[in-house]
């Protein structure tokens, strides 16, 4: 019999809270609920019952209610919430707060979904029942009609429901809606779900073929797998076939994208092959009570897809047998604040832990798990070339541009290959990794460029408003600081100041000097910042309304352009001058997957790069289209360096409003994990490096002062060993005024 609940709260303190809960069952084990915590309720999930607690019997306090209205989170959830609090060092009682959407984060009842779906199908009963119905009730016969229309019969799909749009019915129609709703004879879809009869669904390739029937014959239980494949080469048709395997099954299947909102095509194609299907969309972007339906869904098992961002490899799935991590090499899988997870890791632990396969797909993969697929940790599955009979790769031409020297950032070449696809009606792309106007303001007098006062960076000149009435200003991009720049220099008195560099608006600016004639659109975080605005400047590109796209990274990403035959990068040098060792492996993934957006359908694509360097072995993998090529002579590199993933890193990183308060904890933390290694910790601290705290990449924004402790070892479980004991011994230093967080395997050191 048990009388205590062990309960985790979100509190920064990392340890379980016991309440007395008489009536709580072991069936309540993953239910929210609500507790006291000094004044306030939490909310937080029970994790464990237990007969006895180390806290006195007068001082324990009840629960005060367990919520039964929705099913507990299953225990492979719960397992796998462990194991990243353990793996990442955080409070459990905070990981399982941050699964959690936010609407059930707060106490209160919060039972039903809030959010209206966008369209709905018959369930079986459903489609029993409304059969029945017949002539003589005009309104409830025609809508019936509606929903058993031509159900066309999907081979990928087990299901030929046909779904009928909410935005479709007049009033008198949704009121028999919410009546039907009540029934059960209807199910909601809050991603809106495609008509069956606009599917075509092609033949798989040889390459496609051979990869089904390797990760076939693989059968059930865990087998982790890579799907190497250039951008078009058919990766996607390869997850699609995977999880209509899975749907027929019985399971649910869980699809991660780096960016949903950028990426509304996939969740299109998903929709549209699977008619009739529950698909659920579960990124940051949605209003709360879409995340909660949505995640609601998929506790219950009514969501058979889950296609979300990093946050979603979260998502309680009681019938998990599948995972796909899309792009499994795109850094925005790493959460960089509060618990900085990976989540294409933890999807492959997740698929570890719950027994199902994963598939890792990526034209250029990660170095890590291209070391792991070489390793036999992972199953290597290639698809060699593009799908479409007739699309081929993009030639890539370097242009050297200490011969043809850039005017404005456009080189001779560059210009006359735009003046000939605009002859041919055919669209173009300048990538260009820099928004705004200017990186720099630079005073011609005497040098003097304008850093922003709280931040380790430059302002960014941006240009406001249009045509005579622009004006600019000088911008932050760390710390948001927006001026207007000021008349003269402050260190010389000069009035010249002078642009310097290029950025997204400047090089728009300069094209329509150039081509006054053709349309040119802008993409970047600025202007597609408005909500919609993305999928709208999506929609004047596929209708051709666009000639020219000035873009930064955010147009690279999963587009198709069919009618984009033309790709300029410039300004990509850069990188190669990074401290960062690993902006070489971004640059290469980026420019193969800007690459990737020319010439997708019949048009073959060609793609220039202006560059200082055309020698460098990384470009000269791009025009090979070898990311084999590349990959081993960076990991050669990474080896020699002792670079990941040939060793494994955790990063303590602290800030403060002066140096030497964030100097001081990191040398006291430096003191405390060199004891470890001298005392009886011996053990557990050999092979693990601790190097002197250091600056980091941005030493300060918005004010605040940044260092870094690494440490570094071998393998990851010898660097996790360490970790525990470490944490262990930091938790009682003074840190006052010290915010530090610990980020185990750090993307940016
Ligand atoms: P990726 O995900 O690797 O970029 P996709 O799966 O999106 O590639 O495929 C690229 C294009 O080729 C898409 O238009 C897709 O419909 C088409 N395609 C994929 N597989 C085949 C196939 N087996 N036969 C014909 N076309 C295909
Ligand atoms: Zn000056
Ligand atoms: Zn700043």
């Amino acid at each position: 019999m048990s009388f205590i609940a062990r309960v985790a709260l979100d509190t920064p303190l990392d340890r379980l809270f016991d309440y007395l809960a008489p009536e709580a069952e072991a069936a309540d084990i993953g239910r929210r609920v609500e507790v006291p915590f000094g004044p306030r309720t939490l909310v937080g999930v029970l994790v464990e019952l237990a007969t006895h607690s180390e806290v006195p019997a007068a001082a324990l306090k009840a629960l005060k209610h367990i919520d039964r209205d929705t099913p507990p989170l299953p225990a492979e959830l719960l397992a796998l919430a462990r194991f990243a609090a353990g793996y990442y060092h955080h409070p459990l009682g905070a990981v399982l707060a941050s699964l959690l959407p936010p609407a059930l984060r707060r106490s209160g009842r919060q039972v039903a979904p809030a959010s209206l779906p966008a369209s709905y199908t018959l369930t079986a009963t459903g489609r029993a029942e409304v059969a029945l119905i017949d002539a003589r009730k005009p309104a409830q016969f025609a809508l019936a009609a509606r929903f058993l229309a031509n159900p066309v019969a999907n081979p990928a799909a087990t299901s030929v429901a046909n779904p009928v749009a909410r935005a479709d019915l007049n009033d008198r129609e949704k009121a028999l809606l919410r009546d039907w709703l009540k029934r059960g004879w209807l199910q909601g879809h809050v991603v809106p779900v495609q008509p069956a009869h606009a599917v075509r669904i092609p033949t798989p390739t040889p390459d496609q073929e051979a990869a089904l029937a390797a990760i076939r014959a693989a059968g059930a239980g865990f087998s982790p797998w890579l799907l190497h494949g250039v951008t078009g080469s058919g990766k996607t048709e390869v997850y699609l076939r995977l999880v209509a395997e899975a749907l027929a099954r019985g399971e649910q299947a869980l699809i991660l994208v780096p960016e949903i909102h950028l990426t509304p095509q996939l969740s299109e194609r998903f929709a549209q092959r699977f008619p009739g299907r529950n698909l659920i969309g579960l990124h940051s972007g949605l209003a709360d009570g879409e995340r909660r339906a949505g995640w609601l869904a998929a506790l219950r098992g009514d969501a058979d897809i889950i296609l979300g961002t990093r946050l979603a490899v979260f998502t309680p799935l009681p019938r998990l047998g599948l995972i796909v991590v899309d792009e499994e090499h795109d850094t925005s899988y790493k959460q960089m604040e509060g618990m900085r997870y990976s989540a294409r890791d933890v999807a492959v632990w997740r698929a570890r832990q719950a027994g199902v396969p994963v598939l890792l797909g990526s034209a250029t993969p990660a170095l890590e798990t291209w070391k792991n697929a070489r390793a036999g940790r992972y199953r290597l599955l290639s698809l060699a070339a593009r799908a479409h009979a007739q699309a081929s790769l993009p030639k890539v031409r370097l242009i050297d541009s200490r011969n043809d020297r850039p005017k404005q950032g456009l080189s001779r070449a560059l210009l006359t290959a735009l003046e000939a696809t605009l002859q041919r009606g055919e669209q173009s792309l300048i990538f260009i990794n820099r928004r705004g106007y200017a990186p720099t303001l630079l005073c011609n007098g005497c040098g003097h460029v304008f850093p922003c006062p709280r931040c380790s960076a430059h302002l960014v000149l941006h240009r406001a408003g249009v045509g005579n009435a622009a004006g600019y200003r000088l911008v932050c991009h760390h710390c948001g600081l927006d001026t207007r720049p000021p008349e003269a220099c402050p260190d010389c008195g000069s009035v010249d100041l002078r642009p310097a560099g290029q950025g997204t608006q400047r090089v728009e600016e300069t094209l329509a000097e150039h081509f006054p004639e053709a349309r040119i659109l802008r993409i970047d975080r600025d202007s597609a910042a408005r909500k919609g605005a993305f999928s709208a400047m999506r929609d004047r590109v596929a209708a051709r309304e666009v000639d020219i796209l000035v873009g930064t990274q955010i147009v690279a990403k999963g587009h198709d352009f069919p009618h984009l035959t033309l790709v300029g990068v410039i300004g990509a040098d850069q990188a190669l001058v990074s401290p960062d060792f690993r902006a070489g492996e971004r640059l290469f993934a980026q420019l193969m997957q800007v690459a990737g957006r020319a010439g997708r359908a019949e048009h073959p694509g060609e793609v220039l790069i202006q560059t200082r360097y055309p020698g460098h072995p990384l470009y000269q993998s791009v025009v090979r289209h070898d990311y084999p090529g590349f990959a081993e002579a960076a990991l050669r590199e990474r080896r020699a360096a002792d670079f990941p993933p040939f060793v494994a890193q955790a990063v303590l990183r602290a800030e403060a409003s002066t140096e030497e308060a964030a100097l001081g904890f990191l040398l006291a933390a430096r003191e405390v994990g060199l004891e470890i290694g001298q005392g009886m910790g011996q053990g557990v601290a050999q092979g693990v490096e601790i190097f002197d705290p250091v600056p980091a990449l941005m030493v300060r924004i918005a004010g605040r002062h940044r260092l870094q402790l690494l440490l570094q070892a071998a393998t990851r479980n010898r660097l996790q060993a360490f970790l525990g004991h470490w944490l262990e011994a930091l938790a009682p230093l003074p840190a006052r005024g010290v915010k530090w967080v610990l980020d185990v395997d750090p993307v940016d050191v």
